[in-house]
This record gives structure tokens, sequence and C-alpha cells, in this order.
């Protein structure tokens, strides 16, 4: 304390990585057009049908597809909505888009009806990609492509078996747009038909701006409910090159990964369908986590690395069903979006003993990753998420006095570099509330740093609550509590659980005639939101802590939640 060096900004020991200077470079261009490209390679396998892409086949779909979807009506700037689980097409299309200049907003297919409308019309968005499956939860009005042609079985999922008349398996496309039209589907193209549409192009016809928007990806950020984070072609070019400028042992070229984080958080994005395809790594994909199947396929398709968060590690440290997998090519397991406990870190390596476990710590506003460790003697700092990413500066800030700190001592982690996004989508008030006018990112993170340079995250100042990596943002389960006429006022916190990581607590002021509860209010809001977002735990009080100004004083409600244990 007293301390307050003259600039207190950390900048890392990693050797800077150089960033392309051309103006008019745009991502796709980056990732496919680069000259090492093994056009032979595999790019992409399916977990659970095997089907395969390689380099050579990714590149044409790409650009033939971003020629397709110009003719459908795609433009540059426009924003697209993505809704489907990971799958090849998903990961195609998205390139495609921003090589059509145009703008990816995905969102969780789990998300409600509702919460998805929300995005639409807050991203503006003007076009919709998803799947047959999904198609109930579409926002009206949008042109739809689908990445996965209807067959007799989707008509019958959809209850809409009365209204068509199929001939055997197919369907005619006559009947097929009427009854998309009842949707709300105004028009509709496939993915397979738009990559016939022109002869296959190897670049896009849009001549693009590192500065552009690639995507709007969703996060509450410090406060709130959730925003469009900005991130840029460039954005994305500088992740990429920062986090992967270290070769490592396996070269990239013989690395499997294997890819079970969603495409539509900024780690799966950034990481999976843009960084390792800037590496010509093999990404195998499954659509959704489940251990058997992930196990099945580390075994089938000889996966080195796994990139997961730490309710996946945690699973293969203590479940028994790993015992039954030959899980020998596996190398490295990977942590990011939430904190990794020291013990389950223990625990892993007992199982594990040739399997490294880097650490990645970030959040959407940066790209991804701010700080992680590169290599195994990084990855035995057990505890700590990482050495400053290259290119990329660090304070720590004493939230009272201002000042930045000096080794070793708690404050506010602020971010500064070429990751950082550009703003929150038409929100400059919001903007402005956590970059600050010199560029720094205000992560809402409490953290130090150690004399080595090891960046340690120790709690959250801001109000986001973690959900298996998921984020939940207290404010908008708050407003759905405050719509149940029986609640007068309530809060919701973060709740320890060693699955989890956390769980959203409700504290509720109920109206004093009712019998509202602990299942009442549960299920209330779990009629609105998406699972991952549900209460799970519920406290009724007489009166919810504020501060003077007002705010609810959340950290007393979380040691109030401790001491009932
Ligand atoms: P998101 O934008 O969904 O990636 O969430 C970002 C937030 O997740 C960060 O601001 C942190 O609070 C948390 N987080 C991400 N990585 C880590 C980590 N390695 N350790 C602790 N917290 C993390």
């Amino acid at each position: 304390s007293g301390f307050c060096s003259a600039t207190g900004i950390y900048t890392g020991k990693r050797e800077p990585a150089h960033l392309p200077s051309d103006p008019f470079l745009t991502l796709p261009t980056f990732i496919l057009d680069r000259p090492t490209l093994d056009h032979s390679a595999i790019a992409f396998i399916d977990s659970s049908t095997g089907a395969y892409l390689t380099y050579g086949q990714l590149k044409t779909q790409v650009f033939s597809l971003a020629a397709g979807l110009s003719s459908f009506g795609i433009q540059p700037g426009d924003v697209v909505l993505f809704l489907s689980p990971n799958s090849i097409p998903f990961a195609v299309s998205m390139l495609a888009i921003m090589a059509c200049g145009a703008v990816v907003t995905p969102t969780n297919p789990l998300n409600t009806p509702s919460e998805i409308a929300k995005q639409a019309s807050d991203s503006r968005a003007k076009f919709v990609v998803s799947i047959p499956h999904l198609l109930h939860k579409l926002p009206k009005g949008l042109p739809l492509l689908l990445l996965k042609d209807i067959d007799i079985n989707d008509i019958e999922n959809l209850n809409l078996r009365s209204e068509i008349t199929p001939t055997g398996k197919h369907i005619n496309a006559h009947a097929l747009a009427q009854v998309l039209a009842r949707l709300g589907v105004p028009r509709f193209a496939t993915f397979s038909q738009l990559l016939q549409h022109r002869v296959p192009s190897t670049s896009s016809d849009y001549r693009g701006s590192q500065d552009h928007t690639a995507a709007l990806l969703y996060s509450s950020g410090t406060t709130g409910k959730s925003k469009g984070v900005i991130l840029t072609h460039r954005n994305f070019i500088a992740q990429i090159l920062i986090l992967m400028q270290v070769e490592g042992h396996i070269p990239w070229t013989s690395r499997v990964y294997m890819c079970l984080i969603p495409m539509f958080h900024v780690y799966g994005m950034a990481f999976f369908a843009c960084g390792l395809l800037a590496k010509g790594s093999t990404v195998v994909l499954q659509s959704k986590f489940d251990l058997s199947e992930t196990l099945s396929a580390i075994e089938r398709f000889k996966v080195t690395h796994l990139p997961a968060v730490p309710p996946v590690i945690i699973a293969l440290a203590k479940s028994p069903v790993v015992q039954k997998f030959d899980l020998s090519s596996l190398r490295n397991v990977g942590s990011g979006a939430g904190p990794l406990g020291k013990d389950v870190m223990e625990e892993f390596a007992k199982r594990f003993p040739n399997v490294e476990v880097p650490q990645g710590y970030g959040m959407t506003e940066t790209t991804a990753v701010g700080a992680h460790t590169a290599t195994p003697e990084e990855s035995k700092h057990h505890g700590s998420a990482g050495l400053i990413a290259a290119n990329t500066e660090f304070k720590i800030v004493d939230a009272d006095s201002g000042c930045a700190l000096p080794p070793n001592q708690r404050g506010e982690i602020w971010i500064r570099g070429p990751t950082v996004m550009k703003g929150y989508f038409a929100n400059p008030g919001e903007t402005a509330a956590v970059i600050d006018r010199e560029g720094w990112l205000h992560t809402g993170d409490l953290g130090f740093i150690d004399e080595e340079g090891f960046v340690f995250i120790v709690d959250r100042l801001k109000e986001l609550i973690k959900y298996k990596g998921f984020q939940v943002a207290p404010a908008e389960l708050e407003a759905v509590l405050l719509s149940h006429p029986m609640i007068l006022e309530a809060a919701v916190v973060p709740f320890p659980d060693e699955e989890a990581g956390q769980i959203p607590m409700a504290f509720v002021v109920r109206n004093m005639e009712t019998t509202l509860s602990e299942e009442d209010v549960i299920k209330h809001v779990a009629d609105q939101v998406a699972p991952y977002k549900k209460i799970r735990k519920v406290a009724f009080v007489p009166s919810i802590p504020k501060s003077t100004s007002g705010k609810i004083l959340r950290k007393d409600l979380v040691t109030m939640a401790m001491s009932r244990l």
C-alpha cells in the first residue's frame, strides 16, 4: 500500500508477434490464402459420422459459399445470426460470411426463442443460419440459410406432416417454401444449394479491411444484461498470431484437436473455427459434450489435444468411464473460461501423468486469451492462469486509490492490446464504462501478478456468474424474478459448486401473504430462460442489503449464503 509506480504496466515476457500491416487483410484470407496451406491435410472431422474436409476442400467451400451467399443477398456489413451446434457446415459458413464482409452473431442453441429474438433484434440481424432441428426457435421474418437439407423426419419432428405431401423421403420445394413461410421464414436456401451456385472461386469478391467487424459476440461484460462485443478481423488475426506463435514439442500440423467447446462462444470461435485452421491442425468436431462420446472419439481419431473447461477436466480426473478407453494419444488438455482448482489439477496429473494442462485466462472482450501457459514448464505453475500474452499489457489497479499495484498485490486486472474489442455494439455508454481513454479494458476480475510474471485470478469484482464456463448475468435473472407478481425484491449471486464452478442463487423478498416456495421460484425462472441459466438455489429474506446509492451488496449476500451452509 502507498505504492503507485509511474506507469505500473506489466508487459510480460513473451516475444512479441509480428502483426500484419496490410489494412485490407481479412480473417478468411489470412487463414486460407497462406502460402503454407497444405491442401491435402485434413481440416475438420465430424466426430459422430467420421465425415471430413481437407484444407483444399475447405478453401473451395468457403469461397464458393461466399459467392452463393452474395447472390442470396448477403451484403458487406449485414449481420447474420447463427443458431446451430458445432458442425463442419457451421464453421464453413461462418468463414464464408466473413469472406462476404458480413458479420457473424452466434447464439447458444439452448437459448429460448425470446432470448434468441432479443439478440436478433439488438444486433439488427438481417439473415439467420440454422438447422432443421431448431426451426421452431428461429426469429421471425429473416431469410434463412439451412446448414442441412430438410428431410421427412424433420417435418415429423416439427409436426408439419399434415401440411405437405412428401413423396418418399423427398419434399417438394414449393411445399417446403410454404411450410417455412408459415414458420415466419420469408426466403431460404440450403448450404448444399449455395455451394453449387457458382464456379468455385478461390477468394472473395469483397475487398475487406482488418478494421471491419467480423463478429458480434454476446456477453454481459462487467454488469447488466447481454451486449454485442464488436470483434474485428484484426482482433482475431492478432489473437491467433499472439496465442499460437510458439511451436512446442508437437508441431501444429501434427496435432489433432478435439473441439467440444461451442463455436458460438469466443473460445470455440477464435480457437477452433479460426486459430487452429491458420496453423494447419486437424480439428475433430463434437456437436455437444458427452463424456463417453468424447472419449471414444479421442480413441478413434487419436486426438492429441483437448482444450476444455474445468467441469470436463473434473470428469476426466474422476469418472470411472475414463478407464474403458485407450487415451494414449492424448498429450494436452487445456483449461479456460473459469478457474481450475489446484486439487483437481493434481488429481488429473495422477491419472494422466504424461498429459500437460495449460491454462488460459481471458474474456469475450479480449477475443479470448489475455494470459496463458504455453509450455510444460509454465503449466507446472498450478493455480496460475499463465503468463501475459505477447503484445498485451496488464495493470493491476487498486479499486479505492486507482493506483497501479506492484507484484503480489491484489487489484482489478486491466488489459490493453490488439485483441481488445472495439466496443459494445450501439452502446457507447457501456463501452466507455469498460474501456478508458487510454485504451485499458477494465476486466472486473480481481487478481495479482507474481515476480515471475505469472497471473493469478483470485475472484470476480463484477456481477457475472459462470456456470460450467457459460455466462449467466444476474441482472437478467433478477428481471425475470421481478416479473413474478409475488416477488417484491430479488438479487442473484454466484454460489460455489464443485462441478459447475458456480450456480446462480436467488435471494428473494416475497409478498407476506404468499405461499411462494423455492420450487415455485425455480420453475418461474426455468420456464423463461435457457437451462444453463436456471436458478438452482433460493433463500427467502426480509430485505436485500443495498449500499447508500442503492446498489445490491452482492458480496454480503455471498457471505450470507456461505454462512448458511
Ligand atoms: P467470457 O467472456 O464468457 O469468456 O467470460 C470471461 C470471464 O470468465 C473472465 O472475465 C473471468 O471472470 C472468467 N475466466 C475466464 N478464464 C478464467 C480463468 N482461467 N480463471 C478464472 N476465471 C476465468
